[in-house]
């Protein structure tokens, strides 16, 4: 079916001026109100919210919220084995969408979706309109076009195709009430913020004592910021021979003129205890929400059962070491 044939059903509106302040937000509203009362599966996934459980823990000295959502385990538990991925149907292309479900035309490229399961009162889903693999590189620029249009009452997050994308293959961004993520409450503590950059109206920090690898940039100028990201992915993956893209989730808000994007680096997707048998499994698979401060757990017995240690160990044992990230960020300095 030619794109056009497949896409019009599926446009609920259209955002294409290059930019109308606080246009994206309103037009995010009118879809999640049509989309409740339309698509019943959606409806009964923000209703499921109401039951959702959580538990503040206090880990390196800051609040990593866990969040009991059963529902999500068609995400946490997604097999991402090339050779499953390959052969299933693809949930983001718009021959596979279900009927009832619209989303905005985002310029040429994108459809802002409701995301019918949810970890967020409001959650979206910025899915290509090509089926075109999760690539950073390829998209940070739209990212940053996204994250300013859906700005002041969203920020969006990107899993890398190794890291938390239940569909690595199709290009996908999603969209989370402003600050729903502890991680960008920390990320502004100027007790822990340590700045290893600041050159080209570009300004970099990392976190202090902050048990998970990251990296915080912040800029006003797109291209500048652009030229540092190539910079330091260029670096990273000569330091690590990548020949892929470094396994990273990233965070991305605009506010007051200001690009944050906040970047964790990682050494691997799942901990080892995802593995485990039996009761020694926790059904625990961090992507960018998790590795945020926000761990979303399908299982009761885990909800219950995760603990400060525990979840210090697993950030330990996903993220990037920090002396390599120094390696990194000191040739870029
Ligand atoms: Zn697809």
């Amino acid at each position: 079916m030619a794109k056009a044939d497949c896409i019009t059903p599926k446009v609920f509106s259209c955002f294409n001026s290059a930019y109308q302040n606080a246009e994206l937000p309103k037009l995010c509203s009118e879809l999640f109100a049509q989309q409740q009362s339309t698509w019943q599966q959606m409806a009964e996934g923000y209703a499921s919210l109401e039951f959702i459980r959580i538990r503040e823990i206090i880990c390196n000295g800051c609040t990593v919220k866990v969040q009991f959502n059963p529902k999500r385990i068609i995400s946490t538990g997604a097999d991402v084995d090339p050779a499953i991925i390959n052969k299933r149907k693809c949930f983001l292309c718009l021959e596979n969408l279900p009927e009832a479900q619209q989303g905005i035309q985002y310029r040429d490229d994108f459809l802002i979706l409701c995301n019918p399961v949810p970890i967020f009162p409001r959650h979206f889903t910025i899915s290509s309109i090509r089926h075109i693999p999760q690539d950073f590189k390829f998209s940070v620029d739209t990212m940053l076009d996204i994250a300013r249009d859906i700005s002041p009452d969203y920020s969006i997050f990107y899993n890398g195709p190794e890291c938390g994308a239940s569909a690595p293959d199709h290009l996908h961004f999603q969209a989370t009430p402003r600050r729903a993520i502890p991680v960008e409450w920390d990320a502004v503590d100027v007790r822990r913020r340590k700045r290893f950059y600041y050159k080209n109206h570009v300004a970099g920090f990392t976190l202090i004592n902050y048990g998970r690898s990251v990296i915080i940039i912040e800029s006003s100028v797109k291209q500048q910021l652009l030229a540092f990201l190539q910079i330091m992915f260029d670096e990273w993956k000569k330091l690590l021979r990548f020949t892929k893209e470094p396994m990273v989730n990233v965070l991305c808000s605009y506010q007051e003129n200001i690009w944050r994007l906040i970047i964790f680096p990682r050494h691997k997707h799942r901990p080892d205890i995802y593995f485990k048998e039996g009761n020694n499994r926790m059904v625990i698979s961090p992507a960018a929400v998790d590795m945020g401060g926000l761990i979303v757990t399908p299982l009761e017995k885990d909800f219950l059962n995760i603990d400060a240690k525990l979840i210090e160990d697993i950030f330990v044992e996903v993220s990037e070491q920090q002396a390599v990230i120094d390696n990194i960020l000191d040739k870029i300095v």
